[in-house]
């Protein structure tokens, strides 16, 4: 009786940690919490005035870090494959470039090629056309896949013991666990503590409960 009273125990402990339980890396460093980054769209001040109109503005829905907002404002992506993908979120504020970050997964729809990059790095990516409720604009370039990275202040760079541009290996735990390599760390006073990935990323693990993970160098 003494030993199925333990069990019973361990195994609502156990359901209660969850199976990544632990809020510690192997090395007694935090986890690194994960945010999943769905399609979405940068524009520069001259495609906002044609897909929404001259003078428009965005409207700020949800707030992230470092002074960005997803904006209430959806476009439509389209590409040779004439497939289009719809609701693609703008995210704000305007930038100086326009940049369209999608899946792997998408490029099988919209048939485009785009390079897997860091954000801003979008000189020879691939061209797509973008519909407004307003207007359309047909871009050369832009599209990326972004790559895996982690934003954090220098505070926590220091830390965990990197710099800006380090490219890292980070362990992520769930129904299928993997080491993601080649993650790059980019630190800035705006910055708070998260990994950034896509949802192919993200689908591939699947992440139990809150998404985590740790770098292991
Ligand atoms: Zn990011």
């Amino acid at each position: 009786m003494a030993l199925d009273e333990k069990l019973v125990e361990s195994i609502v402990r156990s359901i209660l940690d969850g199976p990544s339980g632990s809020q510690e890396s192997a090395g007694g460093l935090p986890e690194i919490p994960v945010g999943v980054s769905a399609r979405h769209i940068h524009l520069n001040r001259t495609h906002m005035d044609i897909l929404f109109g001259p003078g428009s503005e965005l409207t700020p829905i949800k707030e992230l870090m470092g002074g960005q907002y997803a904006a209430q404002e959806q476009v439509t992506i389209i590409g040779p494959s004439l497939r289009p993908i719809e609701k693609v979120r703008v995210l704000g504020p305007l930038r100086k470039a326009t940049q369209i970050e999608i899946s792997r997964t998408d490029t099988f729809v919209l048939k485009v090629k785009p390079p897997v990059r860091p954000s801003g790095q979008i000189e020879g990516s691939a061209g797509l056309t973008i519909v407004g409720p307003k207007g359309v604009v047909r871009v050369d370039q832009g599209c990326i896949i972004a790559n895996r990275h982690i934003h954090m202040s220098p505070a926590d760079a220091q830390l965990y013991g990197v710099k800006d541009g380090d490219m890292v290996t980070c362990m992520a735990k769930g129904e299928r666990e993997t080491q993601w390599f080649g993650v790059q760390i980019r630190v800035d006073p705006s910055f708070t503590l998260e990994m950034h990935i896509d949802t192919d990323d993200a689908n591939a693990v699947g992440f139990f409960g809150k998404p985590c993970v740790t770098i292991i160098k």
